[in-house]
């Protein structure tokens, strides 16, 4: 069944088969939503026929993906996706929340969200006998995509910029992938990798520019909502999710995955999305607060790296994520996304900052109002905190360290 119809342009609305473009609108530069044949899914599977399957991936919602099975299935590509949900009664009593749940991105192959957009990327680069993908990256991108190519035997080439956290790096380099380290920013970094694209022929995974990430990225969508068939049962308030934003690709991915089951008719009911900034990189928050679409670049601050765009790739659709679901933009600042990766530890939960911060956006939310009691709550934990263990160790005290006796251990007890 061929159920990739093609893309529309989320500016102009304008529709391309898939033969006729590759990454961005050629009218004004929008993002493209992919379009799928929803009539032709709903008549052939039901939800069950997807619940029922074994599969303990992302592929296990291939129905509705707009590519192929890539083969290979004891490699990492089958192991991507599929995260842990677990409820943080903890975290939720303090908070003073009765139902709160945190699904814990950590868990995947190269330990964050990012592998589920690569997985998708790499099976398509298949599908158009693409050589070469190149990415820009703060480091999880890239880590993501030479770890999916590495398994397959795809070549890859990644531009993160020099200071990305020494561990993304060491798996850049581990996976093999051609590495340049960038002497500037991320946004630096994505515009060499697109004009590096077109000089070589090589095939563009970048975030909000490639159509085929928030295609790999629904699949977040997909798991809650059948986590949340059981786990919500007959509680009828909408499920609250909240999610950290960069380029705002998550985000839109997240969104698409529900606007996909409500086409399919198998959605009970359109979680809120509440998108999380920092403040020293809030683009899109900035849009949001000022109630227009048209994003304005900043000059990005914040500690947490994996969320530091100046100019956010996937704006707009990050933006309707919130406002066409009832949801909102927070902002936390660094020592909140900090004491967050504490907190988190706490529960034995590791993020990352920018995993944490989404945490850090619900204590912010619940504080404005946006969030109440009885409210059920979904936190994503987008990364590892291995990934960045110099931010992980300013979040605790340092240990003492002491003479082997056990008048020592006394003393520090
Ligand atoms: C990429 C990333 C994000 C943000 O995703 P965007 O699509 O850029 O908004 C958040 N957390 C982690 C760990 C990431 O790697
Ligand atoms: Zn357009």
């Amino acid at each position: 069944m061929n159920k990739f119809l093609g893309y529309e342009c989320s500016l102009c609305g304008k529709k391309y088969a898939p033969e006729e473009v590759t990454y961005t609108c050629p009218a004004d530069g929008g993002n493209l939503n992919v379009l799928l044949d929803y009539e032709a899914i709903k008549e052939k599977y039901q939800p069950d026929d997807i619940t029922c399957r074994t599969e303990t991936s992302l592929w296990r919602y291939l129905p509705l993906l707009p590519v192929s099975n890539p083969g290979g299935e004891e490699t990492p590509l089958y192991a991507a996706g599929w995260t842990p949900t677990y409820a943080l009664p903890k975290l939720a009593e303090k908070l003073g929340l009765d139902n709160l749940w945190l699904k814990d991105e950590s868990s995947n192959p190269t330990a964050s969200f990012k592998d589920r957009a690569s997985a998708i990327l790499v099976a398509r680069a298949k599908e158009i006998g693409a050589e070469v993908i190149v990415t820009a990256s703060t480091g999880n991108a890239g880590a993501a995509l030479a770890g999916m190519s590495a398994a397959v035997g795809q070549k890859s080439v990644i531009f993160a910029p020099k200071t990305a956290p020494v561990a993304k790096i060491a798996q850049l380099l581990v996976f093999g992938a051609e590495v340049m380290l960038v002497d500037g920013t991320y946004d630096d970094s994505v515009e060499l990798a697109v004009k590096a694209a077109n000089e070589f022929g090589w095939y563009c995974r970048n975030t909000g520019y490639n159509p085929f990430t928030v295609e790999g990225k629904k699949t977040a969508a997909f798991e809650i909502w059948e986590w949340s068939l059981k786990a919500l049962g007959e509680n009828d308030k909408p499920l609250t999710v909240f999610v950290s934003v960069g380029d705002g690709n998550i985000i839109s991915g997240i969104h698409k995955g529900f606007k996909d089951l409500e086409k399919l008719g198998w959605l009970k009911q359109m979680p809120r999305i509440i998108g999380v900034q920092a403040e020293g990189s809030a683009a899109i928050a900035n849009a949001y607060n000022a109630g227009t679409e048209e994003i304005a670049a900043i000059s990005a601050t914040t500690s947490a790296d994996s969320i530091s765009v100046d100019m956010p790739s996937d704006g707009v659709r990050a933006l309707r994520a919130a406002t066409e679901t009832n949801g909102q933009y927070v902002l936390v600042n660094d020592d909140a996304i900090i004491a967050s990766i504490a907190e988190l530890g706490q529960v034995g939960v590791f993020a990352e900052p920018a995993g944490a911060t989404a945490y850090a956006g619900l204590a912010e939310a619940i504080s404005k109002g946006v969030v109440n009691r009885d409210d059920p709550v979904l936190v994503l934990n987008t990364g590892s905190g291995l990934k960045d263990v110099n931010a992980a160790l300013k979040a605790v005290s340092e240990a003492p360290i002491i003479a082997p006796t056990l008048e020592a251990v006394k003393e520090n007890l």
